[in-house]
């Protein structure tokens, strides 16, 4: 489902974080708890001893004790008693060592013996007869005890003999390590039943939490997904569309892959929802989204860009032949009615293709180009348009000439404008050129220039030359009815001669109207020829065969050698008016013309000279052996009706012999 698309940041890993943050945070309780415990139980110990030296100093101590004990140096033998009395009364019970302090810090008596005299605690002892008692635990190897693992608790409590004034400091030593351990075996099993409880704890929300994770995950790829595709079809809207769009041309810069966009507009749709109303519209997209998704490949994208428009992300797309494969494909799965309420619905779709990534390195241009191209393609009704740089010719006014253009030849709207052509020596009228003219409703009379190329890069001209042919025919036979025996000229493009057909239709208009094919003449200028010999010999071929006179056109304006184009079966060479009007003022022109007509005449070719405007040019080429001419002289192009038959009228004295 997210093919090549980045997609944005997952829903956070909740039940990871989860299970991370609430393991610290119940290492860290357990850890507070059990240092508590630890606290609180090792503050009941010191209580416990506190309360012990306090009572040993003022019972044992206050009764056996005299003011002379806590003043330098002690008698041997009272030394000797305090020894006995300590020893008995005082060291029991984990009782270690004592102390005692003369009031500036001076130890008067310990039952460690190197110790008297000493004066290391004076502050503990001051801070002791201030306070009433100082507790600190701490190891005896400062004074020579058994390790650092045994571990004691000090105890400085005040003793006072009879009165109120402390006289001293009595020191005990409690063992401590009985204190530590009983904590330790007394919060073991607390702490132990603790973690048991919270992992207990733990393992119970872990699921939960990871469930409502996983909901949340589901709903926002819901989300996501509504976010990124059309909610009709379930395509891939045009935000998703762009994006792996975007990707494609990444990857196509990376690894040198082709790709082709495609953009396709539905034909008529709009009739179908109106006719047929929303629901009816609603149904075929859905249908048109089906049929195109089946058409493509697993890996292409196929989007719906809204309303009527789709869109397809095709890859592996080596060329514009492959990219107009995927197009036909595309119209192919189209082509099939769709059933809509019973009612078979036709769906044609114009398909504009650009390819990638040559005909664009972004998004932005690659999906303009691809819209170029449809709306050439719709508008030329060609079904399907490869971007071209052609198309940036097609602004919306030429679109929408071709659009009438299309709409006068259905109409027959086109008129054919006859110019005289005579037989330069007698000046005996021997044919017409049949010239095409569009009456535009509003551009008023337009020529063939402005409407002849329009018409050939649309595939307008098919239509267009037959109209003409089958216009000019009729007329011909016409003249002939009237008895006037005239040949007529059609002129035939380069697209006309691609069409193999033509020669079929020509004899078909010919034997409609009942002429005879010699009276018909088809000129196709030089440089048709020249784009396509081997086809154009073809048609030509089978044109002249049915009798058809075939004429070169515009002669001398490409770089055809006579020679060659003898090699056709053409009967008939029109100089280009180009030489003829020059020919009076440009002595170069005046020897391509006499040396053109001398040609011909050799190669057995007849001769027309266009452009013929004044008499002194008529008299020039009747002079040079030229057998016909043509030109605003003799007349220009005009409706049928308004054609001087009888043109001998002006035929300059010179030229008639
Ligand atoms: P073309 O076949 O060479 O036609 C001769 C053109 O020269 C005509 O222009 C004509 O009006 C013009 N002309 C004739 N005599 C003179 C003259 O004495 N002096 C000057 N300056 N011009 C003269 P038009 O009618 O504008 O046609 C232009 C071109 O359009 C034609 O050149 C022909 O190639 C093309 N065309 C005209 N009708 C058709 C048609 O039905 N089908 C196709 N495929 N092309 C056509
Ligand atoms: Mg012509
Ligand atoms: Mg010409």
């Amino acid at each position: 489902m997210r093919h090549g698309f980045s997609a944005p940041a997952r829903p956070p890993r909740l039940a990871l974080r989860f299970a991370v943050y609430a393991a610290l945070t119940l290492a860290f309780a357990a850890a507070g708890f059990l240092w508590y415990a630890h606290r609180y139980a090792t503050t009941e110990a010191e209580r416990a001893v506190r309360f012990h030296a306090t009572f040993v100093a003022n019972t044992i101590l206050r009764r056996a004790l005299q003011p002379s004990d806590f003043q330098q140096p002690l008698a041997g033998s009272r030394l000797r008693t305090l020894d006995t009395l300590f020893r008995d009364e005082v060291l029991v019970g984990g009782a270690v060592r004592v102390k005692l302090y003369a009031a500036d810090g001076r130890i008067t008596y310990s039952n460690v013996h190197d110790l008297i005299g000493n004066n290391p605690a004076a502050s503990d002892a001051e801070d002791a007869l201030a306070r009433g008692h100082v507790q600190d635990v701490t190891d005896l190897n400062h004074e020579g005890g058994p390790g650092p693992d045994f571990k004691v608790l000090e105890t400085y409590v005040p003793v006072t003999l009879g009165g109120t004034t402390p006289v001293g400091v009595f020191e005990l030593y409690q063992d401590y390590r009985p204190v530590a351990a009983a904590t330790s075996t007394a919060f073991l099993p607390i702490a132990g039943g603790l973690a048991v409880a919270l992992l207990a704890l733990y393992a119970a929300l872990f699921p939960i939490l990871r469930r409502v994770t996983r909901r949340l995950r589901d709903h926002v790829e819901e989300i996501e997904h509504q976010a990124l595709h059309d909610h009709l079809t379930g395509l891939p809207n045009r935000v998703l569309f762009r994006d792996r769009v975007e990707q494609a041309v990444l990857l196509a810069g990376r690894e040198r892959r082709g790709f082709a966009v495609l953009l396709l507009d539905l034909d008529r749709f709009k009739e179908i929802n109106d006719t047929l109303g929303h629901e009816s519209g609603d149904r075929v997209l859905e249908q048109v989204a089906a049929r195109l998704r089946a058409a493509m490949r697993e890996s292409d994208t196929v989007a719906r860009l809204g309303g009527d428009e789709f869109a397809v992300l095709a890859h592996h797309v080596a060329g514009p032949e492959e990219a107009l494969a995927a197009a036909e494909r595309v119209r192919a799965a189209l082509a099939e009615p769709v059933t809509v309420a019973e009612i078979l619905l036709d769906v044609d779709a114009s398909v504009g293709v650009a390819v990638g990534p040559e005909q664009g390195g972004d998004v932005e241009t690659l999906i303009r180009h691809a819209d170029i191209a449809m709306y050439v393609a719709k508008e030329l009704r060609t079904g399907a348009e490869i971007f071209s740089p052609d198309h940036d010719h097609f602004s919306p006014e030429r679109l929408q000439l071709v659009a009438e253009l299309r709409r006068a030849i259905a109409a027959e709207e086109l008129v054919c404008h006859y110019q005289p052509q005579a037989a330069a020596r007698s000046g005996e009228l021997r044919g017409v050129e049949a010239l095409v003219r569009w009456p535009h409703p509003s551009h008023g009379l337009l020529g063939p220039d402005q409407f002849i190329p329009l018409a050939e890069r649309t595939g307008l001209i098919r239509a267009l030359t037959r109209q003409v042919l089958r216009q000019a025919i009729k007329q011909c036979r016409a003249w002939h009815e009237q008895g006037i025996e005239l040949a007529v000229s059609v002129n035939i493009t380069g697209r006309d001669l691609l069409d193999l057909k033509l020669p079929d239709e020509v004899a078909e208009l010919l034997s409609e109207a009942g002429l005879a094919p010699s009276f018909l003449e088809l000129e196709i200028t030089e440089n048709t020829i020249l784009a396509d010999p081997v086809r154009a010999r073809t048609i030509l071929t089978r044109l002249s065969d049915l009798g058809v006179r075939l004429a070169i056109d515009d002669f001398g304006s490409g770089n055809s050698s006579l020679a060659y184009l003898k090699r056709l079966p053409v009967d008939v060479l029109k100089i280009d008016k180009a030489f003829v009007l020059n020919m009076q003022s440009d002595q170069d022109d005046a020897v391509i013309v006499s040396s053109t007509i001398a040609l011909s005449h050799n190669l057995g070719l007849a001769v027309v000279a266009e452009g013929v405007e004044t008499g002194a040019a008529w008299e020039t080429l009747a002079r040079l052996g030229c057998d016909v001419v043509q030109g605003y002289y003799l007349g220009r192009p005009v409706p049928a009706e308004l054609l001087e038959l009888k043109p001998e009228a002006a035929v300059p004295r010179a030229a008639s012999f």
